[in-house]
């Protein structure tokens, strides 16, 4: 028996408190002092939502290639390097570089996570293939081949996906787009888009969409922010990802409005699907903006919220092993060997 004693992060903020562990797992939590000298000591968090991934691009990353920094060159659909290499791989490649994300991901401490999936059925069929036994919640939001709209490719999607997720209302015709939202909220699915990540685009249009969270904001305005506060739409920021195209999300802006803020790490050809490095990475752009407690609850209890997902929450409340230890200065996860192979 174990004892770690810190700071429990509760959807209020910190609050003093320890955890005991024994036979790797969490067995008891409380609050106030610790009845006995800590073993260990840090910060004890609920275990990560990662809101915005493209893992199906994780094999590009093991090509050593030099990639672009030009979104356009790199991503953009149907053209752009990522989609000429997805074209040229085989299913067994892709599926490789998913299950190693997968594996990342869940050492990092992440239980949940959104995938924006490419290439319409059989783009879901890899997924699921991949995450075969691994003990992680996933949300597959698809999308048809053909920057088009087939309403029986659609409804098959959204038979086998958990929703839909486009790239741009700039890489399609905008009443396509309309279409397909509405098909998606009308079954009660999940629909998201990227937004004015590369130019700013119209956001009275997306707002038509309703989408149940949108991608980026790097280039919306102050009169965006607001229209979308106003809206209660979250704002998913995938601040590394932006900072490799050189752009940078307005982050003071959007906290000075309110907007709820969620964290994705995007491309994972670009880097690793590590929710923990978006958070460390903040702080280096934004410093001062944000305390460690704003950008935990960001992967934590506000996704859990505002998407109503009760992943680790079906568990008995402090009997759970979905919790992670942190150091407090580095914010990485320590003690694994402690509950790291229990944290599913
Ligand atoms: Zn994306």
């Amino acid at each position: 028996m174990k004892y770690i004693a810190g700071k429990i992060l509760t959807d209020k903020g910190f609050k003093k408190g320890y955890v005991k562990v024994s036979m790797n797992k969490i067995i008891e939590m409380s609050f106030g002092s610790c009845p006995k000298t800590p073993d260990l000591r840090g910060l004890i968090t609920p275990s990560f939502v990662n809101m915005h991934t493209h893992l199906g691009d994780a094999f590009i990353s093991q090509k050593n290639i030099n990639l672009p920094h030009d979104i356009m060159k790199l991503v953009a659909p149907p053209d752009g390097l990522k989609h000429q290499l997805l074209k040229k791989s085989t299913d067994d490649e892709i599926i490789k570089g998913m299950k190693k994300a997968i594996q990342t991901m869940i050492s990092d401490g992440t239980s949940c996570f959104f995938d924006f999936r490419e290439n319409g059925e059989h783009g879901i069929n890899l997924i699921k293939t991949a995450l075969e036994h691994f003990p992680i919640e996933s949300f597959i939001l698809s999308r048809p081949k053909e920057l088009q709209v087939d309403e029986n490719e659609i409804l098959r999607l959204l038979n086998i996906s958990e929703g839909i997720g486009l790239s741009s209302i700039s890489d399609w015709e905008f009443e396509d787009v309309e279409q397909i939202a509405s098909m998606t909220k009308k079954r009660k699915k999940i629909f998201s888009i990227h937004v004015s990540e590369r130019i700013r685009e119209d956001i009275n249009k997306i707002v038509k969409l309703q989408p149940d969270y949108i991608i980026h904001m790097t280039k919306a305005s102050k009169k965006d922010l607001l229209l979308i506060k106003k809206e209660n739409i979250p704002i998913v920021v995938c601040p590394q990802s932006n900072t490799f195209f050189n752009m940078f999300p307005p982050l003071e802006l959007m906290k000075n409005i309110g907007n709820i803020i969620l964290l994705g790490t995007d491309n994972a050809m670009i880097n690793p699907p590590k929710i923990i490095d978006e958070i460390n990475h903040i702080k280096n752009i934004t410093p001062n903006v944000f305390n460690n407690e704003d950008l935990l609850e960001m992967i934590t209890y506000i996704p859990r919220k505002v998407l109503n997902l009760n992943d680790y929450m079906q568990d008995a409340k402090f009997l759970s092993s979905n919790y992670m230890i942190l150091d407090e200065r580095t914010l990485q996860p320590i003690v694994n060997e402690l509950v790291g192979s229990e944290i599913i």
